[in-house]
């Protein structure tokens, strides 16, 4: 959830303990350490830089050749900073990452009641049409939040009014473009479960930039997948293409994504409870589509919202001119971003071309010199944006938090309770974890 926000959705770690070293990439594992940590996201450097504070010896492995995770800051393709992954400080009165934000200086702007531009075809939508709209909205809100409050564990379209034509725009927002789905394929219980998302910031520099500085310092194995976890004698050991690394205790931060797709073998497999989890809490997605303008406007408010009416959730609405930056960024979520993923990056941009086009009108293309498609999809590291439960599965949220054998510690965005789905909420899980296991190590 959370990827889109304001109108439409309703401490501090010191670096003490630390080396004042960069991120190092090592080829070898000397000795055992108490702890290895596997991704180095926000949740794995939260949980290294907690537990190093209290003295324990730690590594952490992580696939990709940067830390981060799905906290990714591109300036590279339009020299304008893109986040590919999390860009919003969501709950940030209760968000870990707004005080360092703060500290740091960052420029941080509220998004909430931004102005928002709607269409209907190549015209903007009249009073009455405004106000179907706002009654859809609130129509699938109530409906959704009745729904959650009284325990339904059922698809969330099933309770949805589905009154025609304004449903769709409104499905769109709650569903594919925050929870990373349909509304078939999550529960009004799991959705309730989700914490209030206001307030919600902007952070001009990227989220991706605060992560990575976040995590300066933390001893990281980069390029070194985790390939096989055995744990059926004392503590673990893990395996990589690199060398094998034995330790106490494993904090495995992966995306639940990964851990469906097997990527890591367990030995001895994992238990049935386990594995029940991880297939109850598939991985959604939400993709964005940014399209570099020449300096062209089209009147488009600064940090606005651009939404058209529909007649599905095959839709790709967009954030206007962030910081005033010459960008629009498109959105697509759910079913229809996994068949644009598939379909290939060219064919994404052009529908999000297309978008802009049916409103801002044929001559809107001259005015864009260059799109990109996120591609969390077909991402081996993550195969996805975030996780929810799939109706009749919320018990998995208990289970994916579960220890095994108080050996494997499970953690990251989707074990962070009311905060899942967020990088505030993965980081909090990291320091929670780190806490439980410097517990048991004692
Ligand atoms: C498009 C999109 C938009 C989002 N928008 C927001 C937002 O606005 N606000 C917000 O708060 N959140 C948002 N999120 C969610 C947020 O990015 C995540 O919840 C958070 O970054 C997850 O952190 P994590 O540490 O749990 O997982 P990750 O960041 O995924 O870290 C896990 C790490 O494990 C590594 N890994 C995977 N497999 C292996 C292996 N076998 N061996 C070693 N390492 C491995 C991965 O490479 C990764 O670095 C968004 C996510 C996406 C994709």
């Amino acid at each position: 959830m959370y990827a889109l926000t304001a109108a439409h959705l309703t401490r501090r770690a010191t670096l003490s303990g630390l080396a004042a070293t960069t991120v190092a990439s090592r080829s070898s594992f000397a000795g055992e350490p108490e702890v290895v940590i596997i991704g180095a996201g926000a949740c794995g450097l939260a949980a290294a830089r907690t537990l190093i504070d209290r003295g324990r010896s730690v590594v952490v492995l992580e696939a990709r050749n940067r830390i981060g995770g799905r906290a990714l800051t591109d300036t590279a393709t339009f020299s304008i900073p893109f986040d590919h992954g999390c860009s919003w400080l969501h709950t940030s009165n209760q968000n870990p990452w707004t005080p360092i934000a703060e500290d740091w200086g960052y420029t941080l702007h509220n998004h909430d009641n931004a102005d928002e531009v709607v269409h209907v075809g190549d015209r903007l939508a009249d009073d009455a049409e405004l106000a179907a709209f706002g009654q859809a909205w609130d129509g699938l809100d109530g409906a959704l939040a009745a729904a959650g409050r009284a325990g339904e564990d059922v698809s969330a379209a099933s309770v949805s009014p589905r009154t025609e034509p304004w449903i769709w725009v409104a499905e769109s927002w709650v569903g594919p473009m925050s929870m990373g789905k349909d509304l078939e394929d999550f529960s009004p219980k799991d959705w309730w479960s989700l914490a209030s998302t206001a307030p919600n910031l902007m952070i001009k520099e990227g989220f991706g930039t605060l992560v990575a500085r976040y995590g300066e310092g933390v001893p990281v194995s980069l390029a070194t997948p985790a390939r096989r976890v055995r744990w059926g004698g004392p503590g673990v050991t893990v395996e990589t293409d690199t060398g094998t690394l034995r330790a106490k205790v494993a904090i495995i931060t992966v995306p639940l994504g990964v851990l469906a797709a097997e990527s890591i073998a367990f030995d001895p497999p994992l238990p049935g409870w386990k594995r029940d989890a991880i297939a109850g809490l598939p991985m959604g997605l939400l993709a964005k589509a940014p399209l570099k303008l020449d300096g062209e406007t089209f009147g488009l408010p600064e940090n606005g919202w651009l939404s058209y009416l529909t007649q599905s959730t095959e839709a790709c609405y967009f954030l206007t001119r962030p910081f005033g930056f010459d960008l629009v960024i498109g959105f697509m979520g759910g079913r229809f971003a996994w068949d644009l993923t598939r379909a290939g990056d060219d064919v994404a941009i052009d529908f999000a071309k297309h978008a802009l086009r049916s409103m801002l009108g044929a001559d809107a293309d001259k005015h864009v010199q260059g799109g990109a498609f996120t591609g969390w999809g077909r991402d081996p590291w993550s195969h996805g944006a975030y996780a929810s439960a799939k109706p009749g599965s919320f018990d998995a949220r208990a289970g994916i938090r579960r220890a095994v054998d108080d050996r494997l510690f499970f953690a990251g965005e989707a074990c962070a309770g009311s905060f899942a789905e967020t990088c505030g909420g993965a980081m909090r899980n990291g320091v929670d974890v780190a806490k439980d296991v410097d517990r048991l190590l004692g």
